[in-house]
């Protein structure tokens, strides 16, 4: 069992299309190593009741000899951002407890017509606002590498299933770095997809111009095999671009593969310098940019000197576009209902159910934007941030035009001690410095394990940026270094994870 749950989802669609495994079998241990560790870990708030079924029904189509996708079989963990018609959908809220949706995301229902075997919902941050999961109203979810520090946010119930083996795959949002930053505390992979690529349909919105939906795995080409299926043009989101896409998984491979490193230009960031981040996290960096050069690349500074506003731009558009999101939360349409004591009027119920139904930080950030959006207020704020985020479009656009991609440092620190930063909401913001630009520009990022740090010896990943619509060279760039990283260490970065409590590994 131990053996499954190690091998990646590439490894195992192989084994099941070979019929060396049972999609129940890969299931099953899946669901073992969560009933293992899960207790430690929780990344997960609801399991799927429903998954060894669906994967009897995967092997009984697969027996009769049925056409099926190539993934057909391979078990999946699902934000409970995205809503799913047969398991609860809470977005980390209590005022979304027990919600059961209609219908599924675009994304789920992809991922379901596949044959991928959904283990169940993982936690979140509260509405998917924050960066270490303690705003999820279910409790924090720890990172399998110490149980004392976060698994990053707002997904940290993702990426910690995928860094516990308890799913090869999981599906992640991404609105200021929610899938990356996780991934570069966990010693994963994640992607976040260009703006309008994969369908928000189904997503529950948090700021609508800056969503998106991506992979979060174990390896680059694992992430290329889900966006190949979550992605493309989708007519229920009405920003869903056109476009006919590459295969991302071959892309990966070819990036695996081929010298893709030889002749390329990755841009550095002048205004970034390594001072803004913990020694152990530059050093990485600085070594993955040198191993890149060995391989043929060509570093080259670039200015992209609006970068650093993105986290002021940013916390005044998210909670704007925010505020205005979560009104439909009123206590008529959807989940929670509280009547206060004698005889309450409409707003009474609505003012009770929001008090008692989201956390602190919702309450701060749908404070935030409604007072940016006021009539007094709005050009201040709103409307300055909006100018910003232009010119950080702008910078990207001049940026691009002498590089094929931008490498940063993922995220300032490794993970942090759970309760570090809690109380100190500006220290939480900061640690998006290096992710939120790529969501106000709609470009793409990956982050990939580039090392531990050499001062606390915790993951730390390197982000890329592409152009928008260049998703493909960002797989090619991630497998190419992830292969010569792989190769210099001898074993893929989370084979050094410490054994979990409870664990088999
Ligand atoms: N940490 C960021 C925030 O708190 C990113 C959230 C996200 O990407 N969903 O808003």
């Amino acid at each position: 069992m131990t053996d499954i749950i190690r091998l990646t989802a590439a490894e195992l669609a192989d084994k099941l299309n070979a019929g060396e495994l049972s999609s129940r079998e890969a299931t099953q241990a899946h669901l073992d190593r969560i009933a293992a560790v899960d207790g430690d870990v929780h990344a997960f708030l609801h399991i799927n009741e429903g998954a060894i079924a669906a994967a009897d029904a995967v092997d009984a189509s697969r027996a009769a000899g049925e056409q099926l996708h190539p993934l057909a079989g391979v078990p999946l963990a699902i934000k409970d951002v995205l809503v799913t018609k047969d398991q609860p959908t809470t977005s980390g809220s209590k005022i979304l407890e027990g919600y059961m949706s209609p219908y599924d995301a675009t994304v789920v229902a992809r991922a379901r017509a596949a044959g991928l075997i959904a283990l169940g919902k993982t936690n979140m941050d509260e509405f998917a606002m924050g960066s270490s999961t303690e705003h999820s109203a279910y409790g924090p979810t720890r990172n399998p590498w110490d149980l004392d520090r976060i698994p990053g946010g707002s997904g940290g119930g993702s990426a910690a299933a995928v860094a516990a083996f308890e799913a090869p795959l999981a599906l992640g949002s991404d609105t200021g770095g929610s899938i990356r930053q996780p991934a570069h505390v966990t010693g994963t992979v994640g992607v976040k997809p260009t703006y309008g690529s994969v369908s928000r349909y189904g997503s529950i919105a948090l700021a609508s111009s800056l969503d998106q939906v991506g992979p979060v795995t174990r390896t680059v080409l694992d992430s290329g095999l889900l966006h190949d299926v979550i992605g493309g043009h989708d007519a229920n989101d009405s920003t869903s671009l056109t476009d006919a896409w590459p295969s991302f998984a071959e892309a990966a491979r070819e990036g695996a593969r081929g010298d893709v490193l030889k002749g390329l230009k990755v841009g550095v960031i002048k205004e970034l310098p390594d001072s803004g981040f913990q020694p152990g996290v530059a050093a990485s960096f600085r070594a993955s940019l040198a191993l890149m050069e060995q391989q043929g690349a060509e570093i080259v500074e670039i200015s992209t000197p609006h970068f650093e506003y993105g986290v002021a731009a940013y916390y005044l558009i998210l909670p704007a576009e925010a505020s205005s999101n979560l009104a439909k939360f009123d206590s008529v349409r959807f989940g929670m209902r509280v009547t206060p004591e004698g005889g309450a009027t409409v707003e009474d119920v609505m003012s009770a159910t929001r008090e008692a139904g989201f956390g602190d930080e919702v309450k701060r950030r749908i404070i935030l934007g409604t007072y940016a959006l006021s009539a007094g207020y709005y050009d201040a704020y709103y409307g300055s941030a909006q100018k910003v985020r232009t010119l950080i479009q702008q910078d990207f656009d001049q940026a691009f035009s002498q590089v094929d991609v931008i490498a940063t440092p993922t995220a300032p620190t490794t993970a942090f001690k759970l309760g570090e930063r809690i109380g100190d909401p500006l220290q939480m913001y900061l640690n998006d410095l290096t992710t939120i630009p790529a969501n106000l520009a709609g470009v793409p990022g990956i982050s990939i394990p580039s090392g531990l740090a050499e001062d606390d010896g915790l993951p730390v990943g390197i982000q890329f940026l592409a152009p928008a619509r260049e998703d493909a060279r960002l797989y090619r760039v991630g497998a190419a270094l992830e292969t010569a990283l792989v190769d210099s260490w001898g074993a893929p970065l989370l084979t050094r994870a410490p054994q979990l409590a409870g664990g088999k590994n």
